[in-house]
């Protein structure tokens, strides 16, 4: 079968795009060029494997999780299921801490998962110094191998949420988990069967890592040091109102491109 039988037969399925990709990983194919190999004969072997990873797309299986990458930014990123799949949303947080992470700035990212918030920063702004955390030993060892890959120069340290060792931070940014174990029950099997809870999950409904990170920002930032986070779309009031009372004045409300409350920043 040629590759462009092979996409034919699946182009009226919702899942076309994420087939592509299953092909273009199969292939080491730029998606852009998929289309220039149509003529191309698929191997058996090829076509075997293409059909085992077909089925657990089948399943639900994030197509990310399947080849093992995710597009972030216009960067490529390992992930495993070690890790959340990078959102766009996410993207949104970046775009705004850009505008106000001065230069030559020491930036920590909290709970850096694969890395993507760090490595982006520190390949659009080489000035930065970066320092990223995780309590979770198996996410930076992706986050460590995301660095390496997109050649950035980082300080990762296991750790629950600042590291030891170092302060004196210009920028806190952070994409802490943030579903409340209510909402939790309520999401989509899809993310529960395959993502991992520990970077979902978050107690005191929802808000624990931002009431921990404000708790301690004081001690761990310069004075005129910024913090800004993405957060869930019913916690903007509260985590203003938490804000304040650790005595932080509120500089940023944003909503993400869908038009749902997502970033505040903290001066
Ligand atoms: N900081 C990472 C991201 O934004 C991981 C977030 C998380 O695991 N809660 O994708």
């Amino acid at each position: 079968m040629t590759v462009g039988a092979l996409l034919n037969k699946y182009r009226k399925e919702a899942e076309y795009h994420d087939i592509s990709l299953l092909l273009c990983e199969l292939l080491d194919c730029p998606f852009l060029t998929l289309s220039l190999r149509k003529e191309e004969e698929l191997s058996d072997r090829l076509l075997e494997n293409f059909y085992t990873n077909y089925a657990r797309l089948r399943n639900k299986e994030p197509v990310q999780y399947i080849i093992g990458k995710a597009c972030f930014y216009g960067l490529e990123f390992s992930v495993s299921p070690e890790v959340l799949i990078p959102r766009p949303e996410t993207e949104g947080l970046i775009e705004l801490a850009l505008q106000f992470i001065p230069e030559n700035a020491k930036v920590l990212d909290i709970g850096t998962g694969s890395g993507t918030i760090a490595v982006t920063l520190k390949t659009l702004r080489p000035d930065l110094t970066l320092v990223a955390t995780d309590i979770s030993a198996s996410a930076l060892k992706i986050a460590k191998q995301n660095a390496d890959y997109n050649n950035c120069a980082i300080s990762f340290y296991q750790t629950d949420l600042y590291p030891e060792t170092e302060d004196s931070f210009d920028f806190i940014i952070s994409n802490p988990p943030y579903i409340s174990p209510s909402d939790y029950a309520k999401l989509d099997t899809r993310i529960k069967e395959y993502e991992p809870k520990l970077a979902l999950w978050a107690e005191e409904n929802g808000l624990i890592f931002y009431r921990r990170i404000l708790k301690e920002a004081k001690s761990k930032l310069k004075p005129e040091g910024l913090i800004f986070f993405e957060h869930g779309d019913e916690q903007r009031q509260n985590i203003i109102h938490l804000a304040e009372t650790y005595g932080w004045e509120t500089i940023l409300i944003k909503d993400d491109l869908a038009g749902y409350p997502r970033y505040l920043g903290f001066k």
